[in-house]
């Protein structure tokens, strides 16, 4: 059920759990600022989640509300995660669902890195 992106922060929601190690994920990057991890149901070879540490529930709220170090912190590890997994060269995509047409299910902004294959247009037809 995609989420209404105007809500306050819920600090249950699963991201925010797993950055408090309630929860087991398959890290791959983690820093001052982000936190980046496998997700549990793949879309292609390579499908890793980035997150900020703070507690901003889309993109827009990022947008918003983070300081610049929280800002530059998080968009310089999403490119290392994609650079350390060796898909700079064959080329990758990022995502990041924003509320209800966006289709948002995790209200703790998260970007997808996807990668690994040709991905193919860039949305269903
Ligand atoms: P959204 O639709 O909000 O952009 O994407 C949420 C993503 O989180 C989905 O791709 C889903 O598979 C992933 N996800 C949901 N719960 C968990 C979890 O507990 N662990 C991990 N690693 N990924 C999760």
């Amino acid at each position: 059920m995609p989420i209404d992106a105007t809500l306050p922060y819920d600090d249950s929601n699963i991201f925010a759990r797993i950055l408090r190690g309630e929860i087991p994920a398959k890290t791959v990057y983690e820093d001052e600022h982000a936190f980046a991890f496998h997700d549990i149901q793949p879309q292609a070879p390579t499908h890793i989640l980035v997150i900020p540490r703070g507690p901003y529930a889309s993109w827009d709220d990022f947008s918003a509300k983070a300081s610049e170090a929280e800002i530059a912190g998080f968009v310089r590890a999403v490119g290392k995660v994609a650079r350390d997994h060796g898909l700079v060269e064959p080329g990758y995509r990022l995502l990041a669902n924003t509320g209800g047409h966006g289709g948002q299910e995790v209200p703790h902004l998260h970007v997808h890195l996807f990668g690994g294959k040709a991905l193919g247009p860039m949305l269903a037809r």
